[in-house]
């Protein structure tokens, strides 16, 4: 294991308390190999990442190994494109699988034998009822269910209608494979679940060699199994599931397909977020419905549409770190997340200067053609990122906003007869604007005070409340800005109508900035905290050096809590 002295030591949950235990008593021999197995059926969204950081992070504290298994046994919803995004997302995340990339559907022979196993041995049977009829016997909460009378056949005829399933003669629905455990259980899950389904469909990685798949919570507990995982890690819907789990597995054991120790599924609470919906099934009508542009949209959950949002890797560890893990379902605040992006990216972001609504300011008393350098630290929590030159001229841009021609009470920013300094620059002082014939204001006037330029001696002599920033007109690079906001107006989107109805009509909006020319070269990805404004991203696909476009990751406050359109 890495030397990891400054680090602190992993906050402790109820999943590492069980390792150490294993630990303690010698159960794996100190082995902890864990898996993130997502279905190729969509995008990974930001509670994929606490289950990402979860099961790798376990794997890298304590010296083992993370496989990334595709769980694939579904034929109908999974592609490649969804596979390829995977891969992507994981690594952008930070992690490594090394050798241990799988795929469920590699496994398909071993399941299979299995199968065959369980029906020698007494443990599964083909059962003929239709699925209406199997839904009638399995009972509810309340009342057992009825032996199907398909439940006594025997092991040859089991076998033979098995095989014949598998050959494709039979079309989908006419049989399936149960298992025999007991139809009166108090845990509906063990009331003979379905194994094998009949279903004539062309799988991504094995084409048309198989025309029955097995069940999830079949194939799972074998996928565990096979690949030797010790600590077999889900969210808690899954808890009811556990006792088929053991169960399979130790009837697998007994037929000598796996050695004991069996992999331990535990449970845990899956993230909750408000104002985002994480559910594949969701984020694929956003995507086919075009409500928003893609999968890899900045306002989708997705990590795709979290990385060209400017999210960083470090924000998502800084996020699961502190939300923990837990058995207890719970909601997360979409603020909790911002918060942590933001203060991974005010440590890491270098600062830059950008008028989002921009109004000229002309400085009359400054020379036309004369152009000197203004100096601005690249970032005041560490000087030894040094300064930048900014280049000053009579024309500038500043925001529209800094300028009233009726101040109220306590506005320190421009209107006729007052100072303020231009950050980094002179102090000016405000003599007027011009106005079109709208009476929209289409320039503001001011002259400079020479000896006031900051950085020099008596720089000071003059005292201003305000501080405003600036770009040269002149030396300005025009960009398109995306300011996106939270996709859903509401913390629980589909709460009280359709979720599609809580999305925020203000969730994008483009406009055009003037920036400090240094931003032109901006690469793609390259994050920057434009001053007083929020963090930027240079979008990872429509940016060019030279021809930059930025999209708003967060603001520099949250703006939800207090003047949001709803609180939570
Ligand atoms: P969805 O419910 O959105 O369809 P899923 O659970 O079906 O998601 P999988 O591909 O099966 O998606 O997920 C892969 C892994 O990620 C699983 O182990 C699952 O438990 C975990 N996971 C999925 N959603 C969350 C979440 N919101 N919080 C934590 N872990 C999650
Ligand atoms: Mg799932």
């Amino acid at each position: 294991m890495p030397e990891t002295k400054e680090a602190p030591a992993p906050a402790a949950n109820f999943i590492r308390n069980i390792i150490d235990e294993d630990n303690a008593i010698g159960k794996w021999g100190g082995r902890v190999e864990t898996r993130f197995p997502p279905e190729p059926n969509g995008y990974l969204h930001y509670g994929h990442a606490k289950s990402i950081f979860l099961n790798f992070g376990l794997a890298r504290d304590y010296g083992g190994v993370c496989h990334l298994r595709f769980d694939d046994t579904n034929p109908e919803k999974e592609e490649q494109e969804y596979v390829d995004s995977i891969i992507e997302s994981v690594r952008w995340l930070g992690f490594d699988w090394g050798r241990h990339l799988y795929y469920a559907s590699d496994y398909f022979d071993t399941m299979y034998a299995c199968a065959e196993y369980l029906i020698t041995s007494g443990n599964a049977y083909v059962d003929s009822l239709t699925a209406e009829e199997m839904r009638a016997y399995r009972g509810t909460l309340n009342e057992p269910g009825k032996d199907s009378p398909y439940r006594t056949r025997s092991v040859e005829e089991n076998l033979d209608l098995f095989r014949r399933m598998k050959a494709g003669e039979f079309a989908d629905g006419a049989h399936v494979l149960r298992a025999k455990i007991d139809m009166a259980s108090p845990n509906i899950n063990l009331r003979d679940p379905a194994i094998y389904r009949i279903k004539h469909a062309t799988h991504h990685n094995t084409g048309d060699t198989w025309c029955i798949y097995p069940m999830y919570t079949y194939a799972h507990p074998i996928e565990d199994a096979i690949e030797g995982i010790t600590h077999s890690i889900c969210t808690l819907e899954f808890e009811d599931q556990r006792p088929f789990y053991d169960w399979l597995l130790n009837k697998l054991a007994d037929g000598g397909f796996f050695t004991r120790p069996l992999p331990q599924q535990i449970e845990f609470a899956r993230l909750n977020l408000t104002y985002v919906v994480l559910s594949k099934r969701k984020l694929i009508q956003l995507v086919e419905e075009k409500h928003v542009d893609g999968w890899d949209d900045p306002r989708l959950p997705t990590l795709m549409g979290a990385r060209r949002r400017g999210f960083t890797p470090e924000g998502f560890k800084r996020f699961t770190d502190q939300i923990g893990v837990s058995k207890a379902d719970s909601w997360i605040d979409m603020s909790v997340l911002e918060a942590c992006m933001r203060d991974d990216l005010n440590e890491h972001a270098p600062r830059r200067i950008a008028v989002l609504d921009p109004v000229k300011l002309i400085i009359d008393n400054y020379p036309e053609n004369q152009t000197e350098d203004c100096f601005a630290p690249n970032h005041p929590q560490h000087p030894e990122l040094g300064k930048r030159a900014i280049p000053f001229s009579r024309e500038l841009w500043i925001e529209r906003e800094y300028f009233t021609e009726s101040p109220p009470k306590g506005y320190f920013r421009l209107f006729p007869g007052n100072r303020v300094r231009l950050r980094y620059g002179y102090v000016v002082e405000c003599t007027g604007c011009d106005k079109d014939a709208a009476g929209n204001i289409t320039a503001v006037h001011c002259t400079y005070l020479p000896d006031t330029k900051s950085g020099t001696p008596g720089a000071d002599s003059v005292k201003v409340k305000g501080n405003i920033h600036w770009v040269s007109a002149p030396h300005a690079c025009q960009a398109e800005v995306r300011l996106y906001d939270r996709l859903f107006a509401m913390p629980h989107p589909g709460r009280d109508r359709d979720y599609i109805e809580d999305i925020n009509p203000d969730s994008k909006t483009i406009i055009t900035a003037q920036l400090e020319p240094s931003l032109k070269h901006a690469v793609a990805e390259e994050r920057f905290q434009f001053e007083r404004h929020g963090y930027f991203v240079a979008d990872l696909k429509d940016s060019k050096p030279g021809a930059p476009i930025f999209n708003r990751t967060v603001t520099l406050k949250d703006s939800w809590q207090n003047n949001g359109p709803h609180n939570v």
